[in-house]
């Protein structure tokens, strides 16, 4: 037992557009799910290659794990797991990109979406790299595990995308070494994300340029 006060569980509530971004995602009759996957392995390669980037000037950050690599897990109880060893996010970071919308692309979305009416608005999703929030096309619950390069630290971002996300601390030996690790609880109509085959089928059709290595792993229920 430690005595070592509760870390406490903060609260958030997304910022408007965020929701409506949601809103839109959970309730999209959009019937290529598959981009989530591409938009996720999309975001493991640039926070690899930000780390890259940043270890020109900190060779440090780079530790005993040069290789940059994406991990794609398929586990127990409709999970799916999408984890990378590149920048991982600050606790503010993760604040600052997982609940609001800061990039110009999704920003133009909405505003397509807004002028489209309702209804046909979600076709225009494969038009548009929609980012992370794809997520919850596929999955109920999303939970993000990041550790930044050299840090101490390591957080827990958790929403089910309907207006709130928690974020807390969470203990070294829970988070990956460096990075980030997203966990998908896949939605009952997603279910065919469980399936090796077709996730390597779906990596190869979309992800077949990413310049860092995927593996593909299934763990034994
Ligand atoms: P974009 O990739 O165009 O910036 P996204 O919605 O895909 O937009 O991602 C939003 C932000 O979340 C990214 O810019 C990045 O800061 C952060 N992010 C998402 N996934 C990761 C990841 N695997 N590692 C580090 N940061 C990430
Ligand atoms: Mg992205």
């Amino acid at each position: 037992m430690s005595d070592a006060p509760e870390k406490p569980v903060e609260n958030h509530v997304f910022e408007a557009d965020v929701a409506r971004l949601l809103h839109l995602m959970v309730h999209s009759v959009y019937s290529d799910k598959d981009v989530f996957l591409r938009e996720l392995i999309s975001n493991a390669a640039d926070a690899c290659e930000k780390l890259r980037y940043e270890a020109i000037s900190a060779p440090e950050l780079l530790g005993s794990d040069r290789s940059p690599r994406i991990t794609l897990s398929l586990e127990p109880e409709n999970r799916l797991v999408v984890a990378d060893n590149g920048i991982g996010m600050s606790r503010d970071e993760m604040i600052e990109a997982l609940g609001t919308i800061a990039r110009s692309g999704t920003r133009a979305f909405m505003e397509r979406i807004e002028a489209a009416k309702a209804g046909d608005g979600t076709q225009l999703i494969g038009q548009f790299g929609v980012g992370f929030y794809s997520a919850f096309m596929a999955a109920s619950r999303v939970d993000v595990v990041s550790r930044r390069a050299g840090s101490e630290h390591a957080w827990r971002w958790s929403s089910d995308g309907q207006g709130s996300y928690t974020v807390e601390a969470v203990e070294l030996t829970d988070a990956p070494e460096r990075g980030t690790r997203i966990t998908l609880q896949l939605m009952d109509d997603a279910k065919s994300y469980t399936s090796k085959w077709s996730v390597e089928r779906i990596v190869k059709e979309q992800s077949g340029h990413v310049p860092v290595p995927i593996d593909l792993v299934e763990l034994p229920s």
